[in-house]
């Protein structure tokens, strides 16, 4: 298992989305490219809410670099593609990602939440 802070990011047998990236365990993929795939939330919080998971198991923003730039920015436009094809993308909608325990932080792999078809208010909770 890697540690926060570690660059091993090979696959986590004991992650939960490391074996959904595997097919190991069941989910809604909406997207899937060879950097990234996205599925919806299980437990929405919001009428859109999907996860734009690394296939990598990189444990949190935090373990991020500059050499991550390229698979950063696929995450973004990934994100604004599917909110276009969610029909969020004109009233906005919200990408973020936790870190850590205080960062709301429940799943030590890299995900980022793309929600929508409300408003929300800022800062969160
Ligand atoms: P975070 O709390 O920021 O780490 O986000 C983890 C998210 O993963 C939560 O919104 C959970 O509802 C979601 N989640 C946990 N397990 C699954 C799963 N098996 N399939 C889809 N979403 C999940
Ligand atoms: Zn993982």
């Amino acid at each position: 298992m890697s540690e926060p802070g570690s660059r091993d990011r090979h696959r986590d047998p004991t992650c939960v989305f490391c074996r959904i990236v595997a097919g190991e365990l069941p989910s809604t993929v909406v997207h899937a490219d060879d950097e990234l795939i996205a599925i919806r939330d299980i437990a929405p919080r919001a009428p859109t809410h999907i996860l734009i998971l690394t296939r990598d198991h990189i444990v949190s923003a935090a373990d991020l670099t500059a050499a991550d730039g390229p698979l950063l920015g696929n995450v973004f436009a990934t994100a604004a593609t599917l909110a276009r094809s969610e029909g969020i993308a004109d009233r906005g909608y919200r990408v973020v990602t936790n870190v850590g325990e205080w960062g709301g932080q429940t799943v030590d792999h890299l995900h980022f939440h793309l929600m929508g078809g409300r408003s929300f208010t800022w800062p969160p909770g």
